[in-house]
């Protein structure tokens, strides 16, 4: 009987300690982003992260809250004897927290540590043959983004993106976006929208520029797209972000309609940033 009972006490408190975590996290986030944002790493935003420059007072604001919470929530690993400063830690959750601007956001739930090496890693890859053979291979990565909770960057690779913040590439928001993209349960090049009928306005207008783009590379064409985002869907949707927020304007000219999902997605305009 008073097993019984105490395995019945157990469950009330795990339901209410389940049911309250929202709250439990809001509260500790509202705590994290009242934290004073040091005079040392606002110097660090503007001297690594070009779209900080370029925002709006309002979002500039906004941007230092969500990066208190992120660097609040999850750990930062350096690998192969990197070092992980202040520097390296700002540089990233700025990147990261930029896509969340403007919207409510959970804060990447899935995600847990960010891993950084100082060079392009090797990762271990295998794969499937057309005739059903399994390959192992060595793959050398700037960044991967992986399902269960981490994300890999090579800080060179992000120093890089820094020196070239208009180039229309950046590993880190790469990744990120492929964090957001698994959001739904499902890694497809669509991240979580709000109705059946985004959804359906989202997968119309992706397909007809993700086979834009594979015809392109196909033929060798000049696209203001990096073919590697006509690997599959996942990856087109990684790489136009990368372009949404580093060549916008390039991106709305040549690109509008699909620049105005994205635009509708990210609740952001970064075409009309200074
Ligand atoms: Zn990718």
């Amino acid at each position: 009987m008073l097993g019984l009972i105490l395995v019945t006490l157990a469950g009330v408190i795990a339901i209410a300690w389940i049911a309250t975590g929202p709250l439990r996290a809001r509260k500790r986030r509202q705590a994290l982003s009242a934290i004073t944002f040091p005079a040392p790493w606002r110097a660090i935003l503007k001297r690594r992260v070009a779209a900080y420059g370029r925002l709006p007072d309002h979002l500039q604001q906004e941007l230092r809250r969500k990066i208190l919470i992120f660097l609040g929530e999850k750990q930062f690993i350096g690998c192969n004897g990197f070092v992980i400063t202040d520097e390296v830690r700002l540089t990233i959750a700025a990147q990261a927290c930029l896509l969340l601007l403007n919207r409510q956001t959970d804060f990447y739930p899935d995600l847990r540590q960010i891993l950084v090496y100082p060079n392009a890693f090797y990762v271990e890859r295998s794969e499937k043959d057309a005739a059903g053979v399994v390959w192992e291979r060595h793959a050398l990565l700037a960044g991967e983004s992986w399902s269960q909770g981490q994300v890999l960057l090579s800080w060179h690779d992000i120093e890089e993106d820094c020196a070239h913040p208009h180039d229309g590439y950046n590993v880190i928001l790469h990744e990120f976006a492929h964090q957001l993209d698994q959001e739904d349960g499902q890694i497809d090049g669509a991240p979580a929208l709000p109705s059946k009928e985004r959804y359906q306005r989202w997968s119309r207008i992706m397909q007809q520029e993700y086979d834009a783009l594979c015809t392109a590379a196909a033929r060798g064409d000049a696209t203001l797209f990096d073919y590697y985002g006509a690997t599959e869907p996942a990856e087109f949707f990684a790489v136009i972000t990368e372009v949404f927020f580093t060549r916008a304007n390039d991106f709305s000219q040549q690109h509008h309609a699909l620049y105005q999902e994205l635009a509708a997605y990210y609740r952001l305009d970064p075409a009309v940033w200074n």
